[in-house]
């Protein structure tokens, strides 16, 4: 290529996206001269879920800018909280994310998933269509054009995972209110009306029951309960902070 030369850094904590050798600072690139600067960046390997504020010489420019020699080009990261405009803040997870979208329901933060590989092009459109925010950690599903909004998934850990959500997009919580396995809302059940769904053991050791309002499964405080009760405290502790 023999376009315009520029130069090209971004915040540190966007520097994984990049190929080792640019890591380090500012490195210079060659562009065609006629594409995008968010073109740039997504060649460079940082998705634009990624990128907050696009600067040049230090003045901020839309993702449509084309560069021209001798430009600096700096991109920062995302603000936290991140403000989702135009949508309730809901998401929707990619097949390797189950064990965040439990604890996302577990908090009451509406959060779709498919137990099934449904492929990037249809998870992309189901973004669209119900204006979630799409959470994965596969820079090729984020950068399909499609996708209402998304957000990387820094890490691979479902403590971490969970607490770069919260703090990054804060949705409200409202623990013990949604269903972990499907994502329907909890109502309240008595113990009669759930007695059926429910063995010897059980009915005889609790009172307190929820249940589904879209697929009809029970819940009690059964055995996992500190174990739940320890993620939640941990959540509303991670946002309070
Ligand atoms: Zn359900």
């Amino acid at each position: 290529m023999n376009g315009p030369e520029i130069t090209f850094s971004v915040a540190p904590e966007l520097r994984l996206f990049l190929p080792p050798e640019r890591r380090l600072g500012r490195t210079a690139v060659v562009t065609d001269g006629s594409s995008t600067l968010g073109h740039v960046v997504e060649s460079l390997g940082v998705p634009l879920t990624e990128a907050g504020r696009l600067l040049v010489d230090g003045r901020q420019v839309p993702v449509s800018h084309i560069p021209r020699e001798g430009e600096h080009v700096e991109v920062l990261g995302v603000d936290r909280p991140q403000r989702v405009p135009g949508a309730p803040l809901r998401f929707l997870l990619d097949v390797h994310l189950g064990t965040l979208a439990r604890r996302l329901r577990l908090l009451g933060v509406d959060a779709a998933y498919e137990n099934e590989d449904i492929g990037d092009p249809a998870l992309a459109a189901l973004s669209a269509k119900e204006r979630r925010v799409l959470l994965s950690r596969d820079r090729g599903l984020l950068r399909r054009r499609e996708i209402w909004a998304g957000a990387y998934v820094y890490s691979d850990r479902p403590d971490d995972q969970l607490t770069d959500v919260l703090e990054r997009f804060a949705p409200e919580l409202a623990p013990w209110t949604r269903c972990t396995a499907c994502n329907g809302p909890l109502t309240d059940a008595d113990k009669d009306s759930v007695q059926e769904q429910l063995e010897q053991g059980t009915q005889r050791t609790y009172d307190v029951f929820a249940r589904c309002t879209v697929c009809d499964r029970v819940y009690w405080r059964g055995a996992h309960h500190a174990r739940l009760e320890a993620i939640v405290a941990s959540a509303l502790r991670t946002a309070g902070a």
